[in-house]
């Protein structure tokens, strides 16, 4: 991992195995791991590289996100609230009981307790900084119940994966 000249200025830096990918400067690349979701299937190729947080003496955490083609986030509720800024890529979004393309520099307010799931297209990766509070309540994931009343409307049956 390339180290920065000095740590307080993390350059972006080309992985060179895959273009589509943004990598900073001794910022880890986390991915999720499947065992500690309920659902294996709940999310599909994406990665985590978070900038800052309670460490460096912050109430909230930066964070970035990737999907790569075809990958989705998880379909997700909680209190917290998530402030979006899509930085590459092209992709969908579902809010609430919408669904939006999303472009490079869109912004996007996540509301309390609003289900969302972030969707790459099949033909582009999808990444985007995420803002949330460090202290923060944990996910929840739809209950039957849940899915049940989102697939009452068509595009959302069509578009979640879960
Ligand atoms: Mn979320």
């Amino acid at each position: 991992m390339n180290q920065p000249e000095n740590p307080r200025i993390r350059r972006l830096v080309q992985n060179p195995e895959n273009i589509d990918q943004l990598r900073w400067e001794g910022i880890d690349l986390k991915k999720y791991d499947p065992n500690q979701e309920k659902s294996p299937n709940c999310f599909k190729d994406i990665t985590r590289q978070v900038f800052f947080g309670a460490a460096e003496g912050l109430p909230c955490e930066l964070r970035y996100f990737e999907m790569g083609r075809g990958g989705h986030s998880t379909l997700e509720r909680h209190h917290h609230i998530h402030g979006v800024l899509i930085l590459q890529g092209r992709g969908r979004v579902l809010l609430g009981d919408t669904i939006h393309p999303v472009a490079p520099f869109d912004v996007i307010y996540i509301p309390p307790l609003t289900w969302h799931q972030f969707r790459a297209d099949e033909e582009s990766s999808l990444g985007f900084l995420c803002l949330v509070k460090s202290d923060r309540d944990r996910p929840m994931l739809p209950t039957s119940e849940d899915l049940d009343l989102l697939r009452q409307n068509p595009q959302i049956a069509e578009f979640i994966r879960v």
